[in-house]
């Protein structure tokens, strides 16, 4: 190991990135830069579908040394304090995290089957599986996919199987059900993921994205808006952008909805803050985006 391995004075890549992450469309000069050495990060805005994609080609070498001592990093990097501070994976937040996902599942619809074969791609922990479980004893399995670590061991049960992320992109067997929850901004490899998406889900099978949504908030708030996470949010897509490249491989949206108004609780008083979350939601201008494909 040479010493920028083990001591990176940036943990962005060093090649610039040419294209969209999302469209594969033409960049604009627009940029945003968050975060100070080595976590310093820029993201630049697509001409062709608005979304944004880190202006460095990811480095995996780097990317690991990061996520292996993620709670270090995650901290120093942070920007927005009150935000991705790593708290909501800790088990006094287990309940806020199950609500969360009995809402978004309500919300967007997600049809839970007996017999069904259901995979979380970046499950972590797996508490979205045993959520799925709760309201569908009798699916047929649920598939941690993920690092081998160990948040991950603590998830697996007897209830869940676990599948490294490189085998489940390589294997070809099919699934009913496809859960990427907050972790399509930071896949490495978005067209090895679609392609396998697309593969592996049968057809009618259904895949669910909860991700951040470029839009007013990442303009109006730049480096403020949450979302603009150093080193991890590889690509922070629109609407647009993610309809688009998710049609490509076969998929139709069947729902779409947003939440949030990135308005931190600890900057915006109640009942604002309720205000404005609601609003957000109501009006689909929300800073997270949910949406429910079907492989058609
Ligand atoms: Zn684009």
């Amino acid at each position: 190991m040479n010493d920028l391995a083990k001591n990176p004075d940036t943990f962005c890549g060093d090649e610039p990135t040419t294209s969209c992450r999302v469209c594969g469309g033409t960049l604009t000069e627009t940029q945003v830069t968050s975060g100070k050495p080595p976590y310093r990060t820029s993201w630049r805005l697509c001409a062709m579908c608005e979304s944004w994609s880190i202006e460095r080609k990811p480095e995996i070498d780097r990317l690991n040394i990061f996520y292996r001592d993620y709670a270090l990093h995650n901290r120093k990097a942070a920007v927005n304090p009150g935000n991705n501070d790593g708290r909501r994976y800790t088990e006094a937040w287990r309940l806020v995290r199950e609500h969360e996902y009995q809402l978004g599942i309500k919300d967007c619809g997600l049809e839970l089957k007996a017999g069904q074969k259901i995979v979380d791609f970046g499950a972590y922990d797996g508490i979205f599986l045993d959520v799925c479980r709760e309201l569908e004893p009798d699916l047929a399995h649920t598939t941690i996919v993920d690092y081998p670590r160990e948040e991950v061991d603590s998830g697996l049960t007897l209830e869940h199987r676990f599948q490294t992320i490189d085998d489940w992109l390589e294997g070809s067997s099919t699934v009913d059900v496809v859960a990427l929850w907050d972790v399509y901004e930071h896949v490495t490899d978005l067209d090895t993921l679609l392609q396998a998406l697309s593969r592996r889900v049968i057809k009618g099978g259904q895949v669910v994205v909860q991700t951040p949504r470029a839009h007013q908030h990442a303009h109006i708030l730049q480096e403020r808006w949450h979302h603009f996470l150093p080193v991890q949010h590889l690509q922070l897509p629109s609407r647009a952008g993610l309809l688009q490249q998710f049609e490509k491989v076969g998929f139709r949206m069947v729902t779409a909805g947003s939440f949030g108004a990135n308005a931190p609780a600890d900057i915006i008083p109640e009942p604002y803050k309720k205000l404005f979350d609601t609003l957000a939601k109501q009006g689909d201008l929300g800073s997270t985006q949910l949406i429910r494909f079907v492989q058609s």
